[in-house]
């Protein structure tokens, strides 16, 4: 039984570069189908944490496990088949192609026909390209984005790309989704439309997610629990609020 497992649990995560220490012995744990933010000032290590978690970096020493399944030192495609999806900070969608033919790639990982069926134009494969465009407009749905589908996905106002950024991941039917400061750039409006669509997520696909994201009023309504690093080290761990008062947390973004 899964019982009792965390979704996701870091220990002792350390990432070293030539004479920088990114991430010192770094914990965490991210209960199931809940919100996990990952705070701190510029430099603090937030986007190593996620490249370890996706496989992009190694780990100098520690261990991911997802569930009790151990993910240290495998390669990214592996990590993403096993159900951890990513987005990036910055915005990395093919800006010509339709918002329908992006989220669709996100889908080529769950694809079975293989691409000689798909080249030959198999019912078989017609069918499960079928499948998989309707649950793409599913998805789409549910980020508020069915109408814009049809759209090349760079036309789109800077949110609405972000959110097809989000719902790309989806595509990928993951259990744990890491998001990289995903309302960076993002008007008031923007904002509190992403929150609400991460807040589904979670409360309605019962996804659990970390977060890394500047924005602390965003990370105040939607995080469960929050880690708050700085200079590579965690200095505080809890509830949203009880991290928000500590001391050592403000002296971090004071200095910052
Ligand atoms: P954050 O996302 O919290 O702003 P980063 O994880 O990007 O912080 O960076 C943490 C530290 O690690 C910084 O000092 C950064 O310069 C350094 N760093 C990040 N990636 C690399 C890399 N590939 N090579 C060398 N140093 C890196
Ligand atoms: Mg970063």
């Amino acid at each position: 039984g899964s019982t009792g497992v965390p979704a996701l649990t870091v220990r002792e995560l350390t990432v070293r570069f030539a004479g920088l220490t990114a991430l010192d012995a770094v914990d965490f744990t991210v209960r199931p189908a809940s919100v996990h933010a990952v705070i701190g000032p510029n430099g603090a290590g937030k986007s190593t944490c996620f490249n370890v978690l996706s496989g992009v970096y190694r780990a100098t020493s520690g261990s991911v496990r997802f569930g009790e399944r151990e993910l240290t030192g495998l390669p990214p495609h592996r990590i993403a088949a096993l159900g951890v999806a990513r987005t990036f900070q910055n915005l990395a969608l093919p800006p010509r192609a339709t918002v329908a033919d992006s989220l669709l790639l996100g889908r080529h990982s769950l694809t079975r026909s293989g691409f000689v069926a798909a080249g030959l134009r198999l019912p078989s494969a017609i069918r499960e390209e079928a499948r998989h465009r309707e649950r793409v407009r599913e998805i789409a749905a549910f980020v508020g984005l069915e109408r814009q589908l049809d759209q090349p996905a760079g036309s789109l106002p800077y949110g609405q790309q972000k959110l097809a950024e989000l719902a790309r991941a989806l595509c990928m039917e993951p259990k744990l989704l890491l998001l990289d400061e995903p309302v960076a750039g993002m008007t008031a409006d923007e904002r509190r439309r992403t929150s609400a669509v991460i807040a589904g997520v979670r409360d309605s696909l019962g996804i659990s997610i970390v977060l890394v994201e500047h924005d602390m009023g965003v990370v105040m309504r939607l995080a469960d629990s929050v880690t708050v690093l700085d200079f590579g080290r965690r200095i505080a761990d809890g509830a949203p609020t009880d991290v928000q008062n500590d001391p050592a947390v403000v002296r971090a973004y004071l200095g910052d």
